[in-house]
């Protein structure tokens, strides 16, 4: 593929990609979510983690039985108080539970509650002898499931008529099965396993006769023993040690469970949080901190994920996974705008300045930050003359010495992007908000050669076609083609396209341009085109309607395939196909796509808001668990104020009395969220409800048969499929009667109006009659039908403008602070509101004045993104606009930018807003948030209206 590549590369007399794909010399950490005891409810000690055929999560945890599904936690209480010592998913599918004296099963229940049932008396234990103690682990084979209680070994089988026990020495330890054979280790004799219902030495049992046991795995190489001396291979000929890296590093880190991955490599999670990760031939591939609790288990869940139970939280690793991850644990600071390669190190260009990440061999980097700027790094570029370094102020270049020398400064302008040239490697193009500086290579040193003015508005890209020909982006009209003589600087032609040549310029977005299969492409608004000679022509390309912000569309060639993001969304067309994929990575809080880099070194890098994502290429992609709507809850809430649980999965419609509220929760089984839902009643709502994250439901139920429809979407676009729950309303008697009486009554009334008619037939008076009963009967009907959906969608809508409501912003604010809360991102807030509004309504009437609330709702809703933020109604004139992820001073360009939108000959209002933001803290209130932005309106209006005020703390 490497030599197709370079022959198109050839061919069309571009530089061949700039390596190949190497394997890094810096890995990250896997991608992880961790959840901690405030978010599962619990103590932080957890003994057990397994998984039900459905993909839910089960946690032994010392307050009982944990169950997550990817969204919710819910805790089972055991008998007395005990703690869940450990969790197995029986052959039948059931989960079974090792506790404190006594263990037992967890029934399939018809509402999907959690209940428990004791197995002891399947064993006939009854009184004293029913006092097993501390039941410390529990297997499941193929035919029934082993509990290890303090003297004795129990198997529950799934025939009754073998259910038996097994005594137990008092020197006995903790029992592994493999290969559905039970081995367990005991202090002076090594390990044993059980045959035919006793216990035997494997042979050369002895290596382990004093040797902690931390796992038993079977692979297809043998019997793996992991012991706290390192690797050993059971098998008929005894047990031998299989001498590596292993025994020096559980030495230093002692193991205490193992999990095979899905590629055969494995996993060793050891009694100082840290887990490391053996190849197939049980060589080190790479060991990272968890944090510092003993990892007392792990899991594979459907998805791939590893689980890993701990003394203090329960982490979901990405492991194998072809993205591995920098973050703060790594001392990265800020957003990181780009990244590079140069001189064994990965350099980082921060909105807090310039660091660089230093291979460590074995362990993990910490980034070193210079002091040479104090703002915000841009772009970086490695070039055999030293490291070119973009910033908020100017440029340096880093030659070897220990500062950097400045090649261009006190600018006004910041430069935002490097772009070597792909004609001359001597030639880099930086470009500005407001000028393009050509960099060239003389005597081994960089220096400024030229500089154009550039008159488009916030040209972000430089796309270079020929040698001496680059075009550049505009924020407010069509791109701009430059041609100049790189030799002597000198501007030959500088030419703005737009509507004569094939391409109207979105008068609100302006033209961006991205390069796709060597053709210039361009975006204005929600169209795309394509260069095709001198014009532009429509192109309504695959990739332009996969994405919701077209005009952030970057795209970047690897050898891997072509990666195209904005900063919602990353897609991948792997080499040869001619088709986009999402890129998943599973971890839910992936939404910022900051910039996707090839480094110098040929390892492909993805700058995201909260960290930085490194490719790993031979790393096996997953295929994904097949996703399904599921019905989560069922309850039936009727007048006198029972609630009643209802199955969550029929096979024929429920009776349910109509008049009474059927509550409903769905839910997508999946530990990678991120999910939206949309549903709807044929008949009783007019269309679907609008995609929210919501997971509930109330439906007043009216005698007849319905169907619920729930259907989900993933934001990277895994298939899910949609469920059902089909209901049958029965009327109340009192209903019927009035049903049958109502009808009875109609027929009267339509004799009488038969007779009437005739009577009347011709008379203008009953015509008119007529025309008004059919218009009540019509806007009765529509009254009706509106009122049910806006019953079903439980109004998070603002019924005069259709932006969302304050209702809807609370819950909102409350979600996107819990969500910055934990990634430590910033949240802003704008509240925005009309200036002198009773001044308006006092000229226009206020029937003029509500279809002004309307227009000035639009003209904010066209200005956000449906999808990441939130525009809301706050009340009377005044809109809320929620940003997550946005520091204050973009929060601040992003309210200038709104205002101006108003400030124009064509709006006759004018609006104040203020702005404020932060990143939210343990302690912090989310209104007090609101609170500041709104003292900070309150200044504007008092600072003269029509103006942006920012809050100070
Ligand atoms: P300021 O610039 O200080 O905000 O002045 P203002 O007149 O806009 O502010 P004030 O809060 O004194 O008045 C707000 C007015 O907005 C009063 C009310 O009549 C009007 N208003 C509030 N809600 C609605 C609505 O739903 N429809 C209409 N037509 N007017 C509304
Ligand atoms: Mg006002
Ligand atoms: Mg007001």
């Amino acid at each position: 593929m490497r030599i197709i590549v370079l022959l198109v590369a050839v061919v069309l007399g571009m530089a061949p990609p700039a390596a190949p794909a190497a394997e890094p010399s810096l890995r990250g950490v896997p991608l992880a979510q961790r959840h901690a005891p405030e978010n599962y409810g619990a103590k932080p000690r957890s003994f057990g983690v397994d998984t039900d055929a459905a993909g839910r999560l089960y946690v032994a945890n010392i307050d009982g039985v944990l169950r997550f599904d990817g969204h919710e936690w819910r805790l089972l209480t055991l008998p007395g108080g005990m703690p869940a010592r450990g969790v197995a998913r029986g052959p039948d599918g059931r989960m079974y539970v090792a506790s404190f004296d006594h263990f037992g099963v967890l029934p399939a229940t018809e509402d999907d509650s959690l209940a428990y049932e004791d197995l002891r008396p399947a064993f006939g234990l009854e009184g004293d002898a029913a006092r097993v103690g501390l039941v410390w682990q529990v297997r499941a084979a193929s035919d029934g499931v082993w509990f290890r209680a303090d003297r004795e070994l129990f198997f529950y089988a799934m025939d009754p008529a073998r259910h038996r026990r097994i005594p137990l020495p008092p020197e006995a330890r903790s029992i592994y099965l493999a290969e559905d054979v039970l081995y367990l280790r005991v202090e002076g004799i090594g390990v044993m396993r059980v045959r035919d219902g006793a216990l035997e030495p494997l042979p050369g049992a002895a290596a382990f006769s004093r040797q902690p046991l931390s796992a038993v795995i079977a692979r297809p190489q043998g019997l793996l023993l992991v012991g706290y001396e390192g690797f050993f291979q059971a098998g008929a000929d005894g047990i031998r040690h299989l001498p590596g890296e292993a025994d020096r590093l559980f030495a230093e880190s002692p193991p205490f469970s193992a999990q095979l991955l899905t590629d055969g490599s494995l996993a060793v999670g050891t009694l100082r949080g840290e887990i490391q990760r053996y190849d197939a031939a049980l060589r080190l591939i790479k060991r990272f901190p968890t944090g510092s609790f003993a990892i007392e288990a792990m899991t594979l869940d459907r998805e791939g994920g590893l689980w890993a139970a701990t003394e203090g939280d329960l982490l979901r690793l990405r492991l194998p996974a072809p993205w591995s991850q920098f973050g703060a644990q790594h001392g990265l600071r800020g957003v990181i705008n780009d990244s590079e390669w140069h001189e064994g190190a990965l350099w980082l260009a921060s909105t807090r300045g310039i660091g660089r990440l230093r291979p460590v061999p074995d362990g993990q980097p910490l980034a070193e930050w210079f002091d040479w700027t104090d703002f915000e790094g841009y772009a970086l570029q490695s070039t055999p003359a030293g490291l070119l370094i973009a910033h908020r102020s100017g440029i340096y270049a880093l030659e070897g010495a220990d500062r950097p020398r400045e090649l261009l400064d006190g600018q006004e302008d910041a430069v935002f992007r490097l772009v070597p040239s792909r004609h001359d490697p001597g030639l880099v193009y930086a470009v500005g908000s407001e000028r393009i500086w050509l960099l060239r290579l003389a005597g081994g040193r960089w220096s400024l050669a030229a500089q154009w003015d550039n008159p488009g508005a916030n040209a972000s890209r430089l796309i270079e076609t020929a040698p001496g020909e680059f075009w550049t982006d505009n924020a407010r009209g069509g791109p701009h083609r430059f041609r100049v003589d790189p030799a002597s600087g000198e501007l030959r032609e500088r030419r703005e396209f737009g509507a004569a040549d094939g391409l109207v310029p979105d008068p609100d977005a302006g033209v961006q341009l991205y390069v796709l299969d060597e053709r210039l492409h361009a975006v204005s608004g929600e169209r795309g085109h394509v260069l095709a000679g001198e014009r532009f022509v429509p192109d309504g390309g695959d990739l332009l309607s996969r994405v919701e912000r077209p005009g952030e569309l970057e795209v970047v060639p690897t050898p891997h395939g072509d990666f195209a993001w904005t900063s919602r969304k990353l897609l991948l067309r792997p080499p040869g196909r001619s088709d986009w994929e999402s890129v998943r990575f599973d971890d839910g809080a992936r939404r910022g796509f900051v910039g996707v880099r090839l480094g110098s070194d040929g390892v492909l890098r993805v700058s995201t808001w909260t960290a930085l994502l490194q490719y790993q290429p031979g790393e096996p992609v997953l295929p994904a668990a097949p996703l399904q709507v599921s019905f989560a809850a069922v309850e039936l809430h009727t007048d006198d104020g029972a609630v009643r649980p209802l199955p969550v999965r029929t096979a024929s419609p429920v009776t349910v009395p109509a008049g009474a509220l059927l509550h409903l929760r769905f839910a997508v089984v999946t530990m990678a969220p991120d999910i939206e839902f949309r549903y709807r009643v044929p008949g009783m709502t007019r269309d679907w409800s609008p995609w929210s994250g919501e997971r509930q439901l109330g439906i007043r139920v009216r005698p007849g048969d319905w169907r619920l429809e729930v259907e989900a979407r993933a934001r990277d676009g895994r298939p899910i499929a949609a469920a059902q729950y089909a209901f049958h309303g029965e009327p109340r008697w009192h209903e019927t009667l009035w049903v049958r009486g109502f009808g009875a009554l109609a027929t009267l009334g339509l004799l009488l109006l038969l007779t009437q008619g005739l009577a009347f037939l011709r008379t203008r008076r009953f015509r008119r009659a007529n025309l008004r009963l059919e218009q009540r009967i019509a806007e009765r009907t529509r009254e009706l039908e509106e009122a049910n959906r806006k019953l079903a969608e439980l109004a998070v809508e603002d019924p005069l403008t259709g932006v969302a409501n304050r209702r809807a912003l609370e819950q909102g604010l409350l979600r996107e602070w819990h969500r910055c809360l934990s990634l430590q991102r910033p949240l802003a807030v704008l509240m925005i509101d009309v200036d002198h509004f009773k001044r308006y309504n006092d000229e226009h009437g206020h029937l003029e004045g509500d279809a002004m609330l309307r227009r000035v709702a639009e003209r904010l809703r066209a200005a956000h993104d449906p999808v990441g933020e939130l525009l809301a109604r706050y009340g009377g004139e005044e809109f809320a606009l929620l940003l997550p992820g946005v520091h204050l001073a973009d929060a601040q360009h992003r309210a200038e930018a709104l205002r101006r939108r108003f400030d124009q000959p064509d709006c006759p209002v004018t609006v104040s807003i203020g702005v404020a933001a932060q990143v939210p803290g343990p302690q912090d209130e989310p209104h007090a948030l609101l609170r500041r932005a709104d003292a900070a309106l309150y200044r504007a209006k008092r600072n003269g209206r029509n103006r942006v005020e920012v809050a100070n703390d």
